[in-house]
């Protein structure tokens, strides 16, 4: 017997590098008409480095890049994946952490040698400081705000490049729906400015928290359009299930967004998602 059209299309699809869960999902892959993409991990590599360590009086890199990576090194975000390699790169010593926490879209806690260390978004962690809080990064990285018993100990500064093929995929899933893409990210401004320029995206929210990512989806759903997520974080979880499609960046995507999508991109290249939707569109003209 032949295949039914969306089983072969589901099959090809892998075959490309894009597993699709269902033949509905197969589908509904087809019929999407708008892409909101995360930013870290979905069009960056998601492997950023530390390229600066900047103190507040009263302590040392050193000392607060140790305080720092003893909270991130039980976190499996990509900022903090970077912040334990630059400790680890420095050879620190990492004193034992108590109480960890982890806040989607604000950061981590715990208690560190008696003190409590959170390390996060400025703007979640300091929102009255305006100066502090908002100010863009000029240069592009990603400011992560270090506080020791609720006072500022420093800022560490990381850098993550756009995935090679992302101004690609970008641009071919932009031609597929004739929309123009959107970024929904919860870093900041001078961050997401920074990528959404590289890889042509003009419509940027930032300083999203994961149910802010899912509302800002569901408004585009309230205005008809059938929106494709792309994401990877547990950060991405809500927007996936608020989306009409969800796709999941697999390489190094949390265990949430993975089994909240529709799909997973398990080639680890984000160009693989346009050839998924091209694939289904086919193969819903031979079902119809
Ligand atoms: P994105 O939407 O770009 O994938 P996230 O929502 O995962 O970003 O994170 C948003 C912001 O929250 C980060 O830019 C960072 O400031 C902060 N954050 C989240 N998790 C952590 C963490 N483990 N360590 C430090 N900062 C974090
Ligand atoms: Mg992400």
């Amino acid at each position: 017997a032949t295949m039914p059209p969306l089983l072969s299309a589901i099959a090809n699809a892998g075959r490309h590098g894009v597993l699709v869960k269902s033949a509905v999902a197969m589908e509904r892959l087809g019929q999407i008409d708008t892409v909101a993409y995360d930013k870290t991990g979905t069009l960056t590599e998601g492997t950023p480095r530390v390229v600066a360590v900047t103190p507040e009086t009263g302590f040392d890199e050193r000392e607060l890049l140790t305080l720092a990576a003893a909270v991130e090194h039980r976190s499996e975000h990509p900022i903090a994946r970077s912040v334990a390699e630059a400790a680890r790169e420095r050879d620190l010593k990492l004193p034992e952490a108590y109480d960890f926490t982890s806040t989607p879209g604000r950061g981590v806690a715990a208690t560190v040698d008696g003190r409590k260390v959170e390390v996060g978004a400025p703007a979640r962690l300091l929102p009255d400081a305006t100066e502090q809080g908002t100010a863009p990064e000029a240069d592009g990285t990603t400011t992560v705000l270090v506080l020791v018993d609720g006072a500022p100990a420093g800022r560490l500064a990381l850098a993550d490049r756009p995935r090679p093929d992302a101004a690609a995929a970008v641009a071919d899933l932009a031609r597929l729906t004739g929309t123009p893409p959107v970024l929904l990210t919860g870093d900041g401004p001078g961050a997401a400015a920074n990528v959404a320029a590289a890889v042509g995206i003009e419509d940027v929210r930032a300083g999203l928290l994961p149910h802010e990512k899912a509302a800002a989806v569901s408004e585009l759903a309230q205005s008809g359009r059938a929106v494709l997520v792309i994401g990877d974080g547990v950060n991405d979880a809500p927007a996936l299930a608020a989306a009409h499609t969800g796709v999941a960046m697999g390489r190094a995507g949390s265990d949430l967004a993975l089994e909240t999508a529709d799909a997973v991109v398990v080639r680890d290249e984000l160009a693989a998602v346009p050839r998924a939707v091209w694939i289904s569109r086919r193969a819903r003209r031979l079902v119809a």
